[in-house]
């Protein structure tokens, strides 16, 4: 049997899992639970991937039931509580692995590790709750190693208001970037932060857009055309991410990639090829990857989690995608991306 292609990987919630959920016998290298663990990765051939630090929503607040309304903003201390005992989850890890999981920093770090045949984290913070009004936990956190951030999951923070989760329903939902969420951008401009675009809404998009140097970046969003989701790129956005050497990350959550937005995982991995297709033709082959979102979402029960990644190649090699487009797809446009934005 061939070694499965390597993937490298927009978005997962692992490190969610691990510190929320106490499920027995859970444990990063090998558990009964959830989408990854090292040895399922190593199976599908899951390289790496950006490691999402998220903040659950605090449960001591009034909860809202509301789905069309955005859940409210979380105090920033219970965030940075929680943004801590996650990112100290991603260095057990790595002490524990003996070398078998690292942290990059860099392309080459990420380079390196495929070559050693380590398995590679980039840490992210999805929505940016622990990151205070002056960035200076942005310095520090960037010295910890945080190289990828969203200004915000789809909840307000100090820099912007973020997407509520619609189906047939445009992503302009709300306000955009606040004065803080400039000050935000140019500042992961000016340290070569990554600044992720998944959760924003679409004026918010439009904003980092105008402001930002770096290549725009969706992680884990999927073709509004095929999915009206809020999550979803329209081909306005599509476009702008073209056009600025950027990328968008194929989400495998069943609610962004099918037309009716159920929440069904007998969902055809064609309709994740249906996606990736249509970005190929609208942006290049250069700017599609993937970005799972393994450990926070419902994905289709043909992929069932990182071990099934070889399904998704095959279903695309069917579809007429060559060797070298899904070395692209799978791999190599993550590497491009980050080495525009953050240097070589
Ligand atoms: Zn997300």
């Amino acid at each position: 049997m061939n070694p499965p292609i390597p993937v490298f990987d927009g978005h997962n919630d692992t490190l969610l899992r691990l510190t929320a959920d106490n499920l027995d016998g859970d444990n990063f290298f090998e558990s009964p639970h959830g989408h990854i663990d090292l040895s399922r990765a190593r199976r599908g051939g899951l390289a790496g991937g950006f490691f999402a630090v998220y903040i659950p929503s605090d449960p001591t607040a009034a909860v809202v039931t509301d789905r069309d309304h955005l859940p409210p903003a979380l105090d920033y201390h219970y965030s940075l509580d929680l943004a801590m005992k996650m990112t100290a989850k991603l260095f057990e890890i790595e002490r524990e692995s003996h070398g078998d999981f690292r942290i990059a920093r860099s392309v080459a770090d990420l380079l390196s590790a495929k070559t050693d045949g380590a398995m590679s984290g980039i840490l992210h913070f999805e929505g940016a709750e622990a990151i205070d009004a002056n960035l200076y936990n942005l310095e520090v956190f960037y010295n910890a190693g945080l190289r990828s951030i969203g200004p915000v999951w789809s909840r307000p923070t100090i820099f912007a208001e973020g997407v509520p989760f619609r189906h047939h329903h445009s992503p302009d939902t709300g306000p955009g970037l606040t004065p803080l969420g400039f000050e935000l951008v140019k500042a992961c401009n000016r340290m070569r932060i990554m600044i992720d675009l998944s959760h924003m809404n679409e004026k918010g998009f439009w904003d980092v857009a105008k402001t930002s140097q770096a290549p725009l970046v969706a992680t884990h969003s999927n073709v509004w055309n095929l999915s009206q989701s809020t999550r979803n790129l329209t081909d306005k956005q599509l476009d702008a991410i073209r056009d600025s050497q950027g990328m968008v990350g194929l989400n495998f959550a069943v609610v962004f990639l099918r037309e009716d937005g159920a929440h069904d995982a007998n969902t055809p991995i064609e309709t994740m090829v249906d996606h990736i297709e249509y970005l190929v033709n609208r942006i290049g082959i250069d700017h599609v990857g993937l970005g799972s979102d393994f450990d926070g979402a419902t994905i289709p029960e043909g992929i069932a989690d990182a071990a099934g990644l070889p399904v998704l190649v095959d279903a695309m090699r069917a579809r007429g995608f060559g060797d070298a487009d899904i070395a692209k797809i799978c791999y190599d446009n993550w590497m491009g991306v980050l080495r525009r934005t953050w240097g070589a």
